[in-house]
């Protein structure tokens, strides 16, 4: 196979300065979204994405043994570089990027990603996700805390809960796609998400002609949308390779010219393979969401109930299908119905979710101070 890309970017019509950087070189295509004042932002995504560059080298499509691994250390030691930098430089404190990064192999292409940017793949006229968003609103939906349509105008919805550059350990969502002639993929910027919803993407990705034309035309969306942050994208088209000619089917829609009307439920060509390689990407797809759904859960702390007491639990508080995601670390001697008879903590019943250990305790030590009961600090 060999793709096809077209890249563009924009400042928008609020910010002043760009902070946004992509990648689409041989084989390696990335978008990168700064954040951190100063010129901090900028400084950020264009290191990710000349660590990425420099990282992957040259990469052959034809042998693609070990382009995971080289991915993921290249942006290992994008973070580590970023970290690195902000802490020595006092102006470019505080900075860090996400990175939403695609490296193309035999038959499928490669993903790596932290932060709020995004993959998609256009296959057979629907649009899906490849990614998740590492942020506060996504995690809010996820413990069922918020709809999917209250996270998209929620006013913290760019709080980012992962970042390269913030920490000197970072981990970062990897997945590989298996790909067929006729996808097109994405890469975005949160600058498109924001401001055009998954349909009016879905149909700039059905229409334009090839990828350059999409990607600009999607960032005209953005911006014409109100522009209200740096819009970014990479289009990817996946084409069979030049040698030897195709002998079976050519792809029609994706080949021609644009003059050609996109027909909505367009039979479907060659079911089978289709149908299995549709397969094959969900799982892949379950797969790495499951992967990282499991090291997340790990990391998230909440105070809830356990034996009619207040206890510290580490996991979520929500039990999707009947599947308990939590383990009680500590149970208090608080009985739980006193403390939830205060407004404040009425809601312990549904767990109290917490960042951190550390936070976790802090809300034990708070609903012990309000109940009047001694802090337990010389335990
Ligand atoms: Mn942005």
């Amino acid at each position: 196979m060999n793709l096809k890309v077209g890249a563009s970017t924009d400042v928008g019509l609020v910010r002043e300065h760009n902070e946004d950087s992509y990648l689409a070189g041989a084989n390696v295509y990335a978008v990168a979204d700064g954040l951190g004042g100063h010129q901090g932002g900028e400084v950020a995504s264009r290191i990710a994405v000349e660590i990425l560059e420099h990282g992957m080298g040259t990469v052959d499509g034809g042998d693609d043994t070990g382009v995971p691994e080289r991915l993921l250390s290249s942006i290992l030691a994008a973070n580590e570089d970023i970290f690195r930098k902000a802490e020595a430089d006092p102006k470019l404190q505080g900075m860090g990027t996400t990175i939403t990064a695609m490296v193309a192999g035999r038959g499928r292409v490669f993903l790596a990603h932290v932060g709020d940017s995004r993959a998609y793949l256009l296959r057979d006229g629907e649009l899906r996700a490849l990614t998740e968003d590492h942020t506060l609103v996504h995690r809010m939906v996820s413990e069922g805390q918020l709809t999917e349509d209250e996270a998209a105008i929620h006013p913290q919805r760019s709080i980012l809960t992962r970042a390269l550059g913030i920490e000197d350990e970072i981990e970062v969502d990897q997945a590989t796609v298996e790909v067929t002639a006729g996808d097109r993929l994405l890469l975005c910027s949160d600058g498109l998400t924001g401001m055009v919803d998954h349909d009016g993407i879905a149909g700039i990705m059905r229409e334009a002609g090839d990828p350059q034309e999409a990607s600009d035309r999607l960032v005209h969306a953005a911006v014409k949308a109100g522009g209200a942050d740096n819009v970014t994208t990479v289009v990817l088209d996946v084409v069979e390779a030049e040698a030897p000619p195709p002998t079976v089917e050519v792809t029609p829609e994706r080949s021609a010219p644009r003059a050609a009307p996109v027909r909505e439920g367009a039979p479907p060509r060659r079911r089978w393979p289709r149908r299995l390689l549709k397969i094959g990407v969900a799982l892949a797809v379950i797969a790495g969401l499951l992967f990282g759904a499991k090291a997340y859960v790990d990391r998230q702390w909440f105070v809830g109930v356990e034996g009619g007491n207040v206890a510290l639990f580490r996991g979520i508080p929500a039990t999707p299908l009947g599947i308990d995601l939590s383990t009680v670390v500590e149970r208090t001697t608080i009985p739980a119905a006193q403390a939830a008879a205060l407004e404040p903590w009425r809601d312990l019943d549904e767990g109290i979710t917490a960042g951190s250990e550390e936070e976790a305790r802090e809300i034990l030590d708070q609903i012990r101070a309000d109940l009047g009961a001694p802090s337990p600090t010389a335990a």
